[in-house]
């Protein structure tokens, strides 16, 4: 099929490229001259295992665009348009705007054209985002009414760092419309795929990515709140204590032949520093934000919310009980991305804690494999950090050590307890081996 594809960002691009490595025709679309003129060249503007060399596999497949209102005509050539642009939050609800001049363009370009085209939306949005708000504009501009063109809804589940993999190897397929063209589309595009695909309509499949990802932000801000607790009670070993629930048949399930299955959602039922990245905390938000205008109060969403939002400064007040005085400590925050194997910063914790320990430290360095210039560009220029590559010369030079991002890595920390008995080691994500390091100077939030 010949596909379009608008805004190459984390999504955009993995799927076109993913769409485009099964046998689909792909033209990615961008309003960002910068990265079309990257990717025309061969470059990749955003770090993803496995996407450059898919990219370049598959380079007969796909193509990239500018997208303007003086290309905009171009989208008339698509059977099927594909939305992926950003739907960040602004002061608590879901900034709707990139969306909005896609959508205008798109009904201008539908407006002239006879054809009969199916949109659908990747971006994440609220319920009735397709059904109404996007539906709206696009028959206002065109002058044509639903069923002249088609509309869906596919919701994207992959998980940054591990796109590539989880967009060829999904859980499953969420095929949201409002027409049976766009349903036939929908599953034309996914053939290939052999998963559970879901038939739904529009609304349902925008519930079901808010539900997902509150539900997973749920459980990190439980067990937060939980060690929270625990350690302000004293004398609890929290990590025996979260042992012992997960050995709980119903989190870890025996198989039948007496072994036990620890799954993923285990890594999500540990304590750690909060969620950060592009979705769960703007998607959580814009959740409760549409809820309080019905007669729902989103309590649960919102201690989530106010769980998280305090738990970088539970990570300073850890710091500052272990520490006393900051004020002559030299900090090496190890990670700047919000979660390894991604260069992606947006709320990103160590950029919480970084802001935090600004006015605390005596000096703050920072190190991350790819992170580094996406932080340079959210971090306050007035906040002096020293970026540095080499982390493991200026462990020497550090008074604490806070591995703020789980990257491999840093596991080797291990291997150097000896040379580091004089630092305060903090591993907000539970990745070292605690008995190599002497309990005063080895500090966790388990
Ligand atoms: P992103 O900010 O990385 O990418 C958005 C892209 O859209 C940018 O390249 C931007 O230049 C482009 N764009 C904006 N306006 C445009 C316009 N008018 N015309 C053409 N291009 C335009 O965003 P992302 O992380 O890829 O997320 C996209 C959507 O997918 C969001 O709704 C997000 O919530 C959702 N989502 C993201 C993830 C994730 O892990 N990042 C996972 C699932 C769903």
């Amino acid at each position: 099929m010949n596909i379009a594809v608008i805004g190459t960002g984390y999504v955009g691009l993995v799927s076109g490229v993913c769409l485009a490595s099964k046998g689909h025709k792909i033209t990615c679309f961008d309003s960002n001259e910068i990265t079309i003129n990257l990717l025309q060249k061969g470059k990749n503007p955003i770090h993803e295992n496995g996407l450059t060399e898919l990219m370049i596999e598959n380079e007969k497949n796909i193509l990239f665009k500018i997208l303007n209102s003086s290309t905009e005509s171009n989208l008339k050539d698509f059977d099927v348009i594909i939305i992926a642009v950003g739907t960040p939050t602004l002061k608590g609800k879901t900034d709707l705007s990139q969306i909005e001049s896609v959508a205008i363009m798109i009904g201008k370009m539908l407006k002239n054209s006879e054809k009969y085209v199916s949109l659908i939306l990747k971006s994440t949005v609220l319920p009735g985002t397709t059904d109404t708000y996007f539906r709206n504009i696009i028959e206002n501009e065109s002058g044509k009414k639903l069923g002249k063109f088609g509309l869906g809804m596919n919701p994207e589940f992959l998980r940054e760092g591990n796109a590539v993999n989880d967009f060829l190897s999904p859980d499953r397929i969420v095929l949201g419309y409002e027409d049976l063209g766009t349903l036939n589309v929908l599953k034309k595009i996914y053939q290939p795929w052999d998963c559970q695909k879901l038939e739904l309509n529009t609304r349902s499949a925008e519930m079901m990515k808010y539900v997902n990802n509150s539900l997973l932000a749920t459980l990190i801000s439980s067990v937060n709140e939980y060690a929270n607790i625990a350690r302000e009670l004293g004398e609890i070993d929290f990590k025996k204590v979260m042992h012992g629930v997960h050995l709980d048949n119903r989190w870890s399930p025996l198989k039948k032949d007496g072994t036990k299955i620890f799954p993923e959602i285990l890594e999500y039922l540990r304590p750690g520093c909060g969620f950060g990245g592009s979705c769960f905390p703007k998607d959580i938000k814009a959740l409760s934000s549409l809820a309080k205008e019905t007669s729902i109060k989103p309590n649960i969403i919102d201690s989530v919310i106010a769980v998280n939002e305090g738990q970088p400064h539970r990570i300073i007040k850890i710091l500052e009980d272990r520490v006393k005085d900051l004020s002559n400590k030299r900090v090496l925050i190890l990670g700047l991305a919000f979660k390894p194997e991604t260069d992606d910063v947006r709320e990103s914790v160590s950029i919480k804690l970084i802001n935090l320990l600004d006015k605390k430290a005596l000096s703050i360095s920072a190190h991350d494999p790819i992170a580094i210039d996406n932080a340079k560009k959210f971090l306050d220029p007035s906040i002096r950090v020293n970026y540095i590559d080499n982390w493991q010369i200026e462990l020497d030079k550090a008074d604490i050590i806070i591995i703020a991002t789980k990257w491999s890595i840093y596991e080797s920390i291990n291997k150097l307890s000896n040379s580091l008995s004089e630092k305060v080691i903090f591993d907000t994500r539970s990745m070292l081996d605690p008995d190599k390091f002497d309990i005063m100077n080895y500090l966790s939030v388990e």
